[in-house]
């Protein structure tokens, strides 16, 4: 009988989205690596849709993201109470499903669910069933770390994957739709048609506190179901989330407390105002495979470094966030987002991208802004912003 391998060159705690994104790149740029997935769940990459607009990914990364896309819609649409608009940036998605079948089938053998871990250093790893595993490569990629080095605010949602009886007459998706009761916080319903009849429907929610009560949002997201005249057929699945928005905090304090080679959300890899890791992972997963030494310190020290940059790159965004959940009333935050909508469509997909002029930066602030003034100003230092503990 062959013995089970314990050594491996890379070892990937985690078979979520930055860590499966790492194992497609290593198989597809560095096959000869023995390259082994850890996932605690029964399914890599859990139950999700993962999106973003095609403009927020580099042409190189679009090439090789392709076959992990299940939809390209090419337009999607906004709406607010004053103001509709229906914008030409693609949008994408990727679910969960496909990206696991596309990763187990680059991994093989090596992709190991249910296999939870339960201690990892530089060199080794622990399973929850004591095994041990060695690798001169080991990175964590467990998803989002506990920690109070940084202040968050909470991107909260439901969804619903509804089979309906007629078809719902969208052409794309609704990216925002803030013409519905503005309850706890600034709420928004966030529609995807995957098909004339089947459509994804996010109650979605811009909280100052973290809890989510799934109850209340499931009865908020059906009256919406029934307000636009939609009837259900079959009830598919129902996926829920709680994503960090960032505020402010101290990126060195949290590298610090970080001891492993993090990636993803655990590496404070997301975008401060929609909380989406999909471009930076899939661009850190390009990075780690064309390290020339590819150990666990070599990984550790370009992710801390484009973590670090990243996060003193979008101090504005933090900035918006602030003026967004401390300086507006909870009723009055979706106007901040109605005014941006109003701002040119380059302008929108270079903020979705993160990657906003000193142009754009005053164009979104300037004119009247749709919060008191002294608020906003009280809010506009990184310094201004402590933690809240109100869930
Ligand atoms: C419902 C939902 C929808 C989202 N939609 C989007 C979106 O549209 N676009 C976007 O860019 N972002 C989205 N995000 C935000 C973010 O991109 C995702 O949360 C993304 O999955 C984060 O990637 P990650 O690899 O850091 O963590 P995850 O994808 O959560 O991966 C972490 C993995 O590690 C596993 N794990 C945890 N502990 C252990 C352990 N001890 N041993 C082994 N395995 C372990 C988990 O089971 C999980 O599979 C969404 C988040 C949620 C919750």
């Amino acid at each position: 009988m062959d013995r089970p391998e314990t050594d491996f060159d890379v070892i990937i705690a985690g078979g979520g989205l930055a860590g499966g994104l790492i194992a497609l790149r290593l198989a597809a740029r560095r096959p000869e690596l023995r390259v082994l997935i850890l996932e605690a769940g029964p399914v890599l990459g859990g139950v999700h849709t993962w999106c973003c607009f095609e403009t927020d990914l580099p042409p190189d990364i679009r090439h090789w993201i392709a076959p992990l896309l299940s939809h390209r819609w090419p337009q999607y649409e906004v709406r607010f109470p004053a103001h509709a608009r229906s914008l030409t940036t693609p949008y994408l998605s990727i679910a969960s499903g496909h990206f696991a079948v596309e990763v187990a089938e680059a991994l093989g053998a090596r992709a190991w669910t249910g296999s939870p871990v339960a201690d990892l250093d530089h060199g080794r790893v622990v399973l929850a069933d004591q095994r041990v595993l060695t690798a001169r490569t080991v990175i964590d990629a467990r998803g989002p770390a506990a920690g109070d080095a940084l202040v968050m605010g909470w991107q909260k949602f439901l969804g619903h994957e509804v089979e309906l009886s007629e078809p719902h007459g969208l052409t794309g998706p609704i990216v925002m739709d803030a013409t519905v009761d503005q309850l706890d916080g600034y709420r928004f319903l966030y529609v995807l048609p995957f098909s004339d009849t089947r459509l994804l429907i996010e109650d979605t929610r811009y909280s100052d506190g973290e809890s989510l009560d799934r109850d209340q949002i499931r009865e908020d997201l059906t009256a919406y179901i029934r307000q636009q005249g939609w009837s259900i057929r079959d009830l598919l699945r129902e996926e829920h989330g709680v994503l960090p928005i960032a505020l402010g905090g101290d990126i060195d304090r949290w590298w610090r407390e970080t001891p492993t080679a993090a990636v993803g959300l655990r590496a404070a890899l997301f975008h401060p105002v929609t909380g989406y890791s999909l471009p930076d992972a899939a661009r850190l997963a390009d990075e780690v495979a064309a390290l020339s030494e590819l150990t666990t310190e070599s990984v550790r020290t370009l992710v801390e470094a484009r973590s670090k940059a990243a996060w003193n790159e979008r101090r504005y965004f933090r900035m918006l966030n602030r003026m967004l959940f401390r300086a507006s009333a909870p009723e009055k935050r979706y106007r901040v987002m109605e005014r941006f909508y109003r701002l040119p469509q380059p302008l929108i997909e270079r903020f979705y991208a993160a990657r906003a002029s000193l142009a754009d930066k005053a164009r979104i602030l300037i004119g009247k802004p749709p919060v008191p003034i002294g608020a906003a100003l009280a809010s506009l230092p990184e310094s201004s912003v402590t933690k809240r503990t109100t869930a």
